[in-house]
């Protein structure tokens, strides 16, 4: 087997990763808070984690992912000050919070499958788990880490040594500066809510009955519940965006590690953040959010062009949006689609993969998921002097890890929604024989980009 190599965040350093029992991986990735639309940021996140699966995988091992669903207790403010997201959410749009919560399930469901990102072997929602979090909450009590103050249950981080560990923050410096936004009944700045109680007099849409009281969990005990709940034995990688490293992680082992006294997950690896232009971090919350729907698909833009746009830039530098990027990213990806049907029509069907070109791949990819110089390779592939049917036989086994549809590229499948339709009423308007609505047609496709050809095996359709 080859080796590969990670960046640990805990370490801060690329380490040769090796599973912590026989061939099977378990993989944490934090899940999205579905009070609204996930963004592109957000989207970014979960493609690289989606790559770093397949590469485990590509690679022989077997992964079992879970990714949860935050659906209760991730408020508003740093620190556990605010409201419930999902509450906020519920009342922007005059639904409840588990209807909104339902909806925005399914759009980010949608939008991954839209990606080809893999769904996780499990999903699981932080509602669906609230005894095994009040379970892990009690053991932290046994042990004398929690204690209690007017708005709930909190975590002493002063009684864990090493809180820092993964954040590497000065906690000093942080004490005195958040002095300010500070709950002034928390014990030390970064104490974080395990159980927050219902606010007297308000009934939440969103509470349970707890030995302390009627309430919700806090935002980060879900994570440590379900891990362990679901991977027992095989806390091998855990992930998110760079934005969880100071406090969701960080309260993440911190809990974790006091309640079981046992190293938490061995490999904690980040994607960085999508800027817009200027460098600004896109946000749900600052509403400066663009959305799979709005600016690709609804744009007739194939959302895997956004996949291939998210591969130019390393997962750990930030990547900057910009129309000018997406046209490129179209381009390239519309050229390499081309390439593959070029030599597919040449080969017929795929001969061997390629060994010494799949060993490169292989080496790129094993390199911290090294994605930019992974697509130099694939184009290597397609200008070298292999018979067709091998370089066929080569790029499609790199799109196991690259799932941009090399398989599918002269099939109406891979198309944009909206360009789909409109293949299957030209093809409804021409077996009506209503060949001015065909013509029509035609023309729409070709306003989106796509060329349609009538041959006599049907019509083909490719993008300009
Ligand atoms: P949320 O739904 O807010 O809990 O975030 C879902 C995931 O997206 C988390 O892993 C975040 O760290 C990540 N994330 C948030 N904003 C961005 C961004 N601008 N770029 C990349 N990832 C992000
Ligand atoms: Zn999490």
């Amino acid at each position: 087997m080859n080796k590969i190599y990670l960046y640990n965040s805990l370490t801060r350093d690329k380490e040769e990763f090796v599973p912590l029992k026989n061939d099977f991986i378990g993989l944490y990735t934090c899940g999205p808070t579905v009070y609204n639309f996930a963004h592109i940021g957000n989207l970014r996140t979960y493609i690289f984690e989606d790559i770093l699966k397949r590469v485990l995988r590509y690679n022989g091992w077997v992964v079992k992912h879970v990714m949860n669903i935050t659906d209760v207790g991730h408020l508003t403010g740093d620190r556990d000050m605010g409201e419930d997201k999902m509450e906020k959410g519920a009342r922007r749009e005059g639904k409840s919070a588990w209807e909104i919560a339902e909806d925005y399930t399914r759009a980010f469901q949608k939008d991954i499958a839209n990606l080809n990102i893999l769904d996780p072997d499990i999903w699981c929602k932080a509602t669906d788990t609230i005894p095994e979090q009040i379970a892990l909450i009690r053991k932290l009590e046994d042990k004398g880490f929690t204690y209690e103050i007017s708005d709930g249950i909190y975590f002493d981080t002063a009684r864990v040594p090493n809180y820092a560990k993964l954040s590497h923050q000065n906690l000093d410096a942080l004490q005195e500066g958040a002095r300010v936004e500070k709950n002034p009944e928390k014990k030390n700045t970064t104490d974080f809510a395990l159980w927050k109680f219902s606010p007297r007099g308000v009934q939440r849409q969103m509470e349970w009955d707890s030995p302390w009281g009627i309430g919700f969990p806090g935002w980060h005990i879900e994570c440590s519940a379900m891990s362990a709940m679901y991977l027992p034995g095989h806390l091998d990688i855990h992930c998110g965006g760079v934005d969880h490293i100071d406090v969701h992680h960080t309260n993440e082992i911190a809990q974790s590690e006091a309640a079981t006294g046992e190293k938490f997950f061995n490999f904690w690896m980040h994607g960085a953040f999508l800027n817009i232009q200027g460098g600004k971090k896109m946000a749900k919350s600052a509403q400066n959010f663009l959305t799979l729907d709005t600016t690709f698909i609804e744009q007739g833009i194939d959302p895997l062009v956004y996949r291939f746009a998210a591969f130019l830039t390393h997962y750990r530098k930030p990547m900057e949006y910009s129309d000018k990027a997406v046209e490129a990213a179209r381009n390239g990806l519309q050229h390499l689609h081309n390439q593959v049907r070029q030599i597919m029509d040449l080969a017929g069907s795929p001969g061997n993969v390629d060994r010494s070109f799949k060993e490169k791949f292989l080496n790129t990819v094993n390199d911290d998921l090294n994605m930019p110089r992974a697509m130099a390779v694939v184009q290597e592939v397609l200008k070298s002097d292999l018979e067709p049917a091998a370089k066929l036989a080569t790029v499609l086994d790199f799109d196991q890890v690259l799932g941009l549809d090399l398989d599918r590229v002269n099939q109406a499948d891979v198309l944009p929604e909206e360009v789909r339709k409109r293949v299957e009423a030209r093809q409804k308007a021409r077996a009506d024989k209503k060949w001015a609505l065909s013509d029509q047609i035609r023309d729409e496709l070709q306003a989106l980009g796509y060329v349609v050809q009538d041959g006599k095996d049907g019509m083909k359709v490719f993008k300009q």
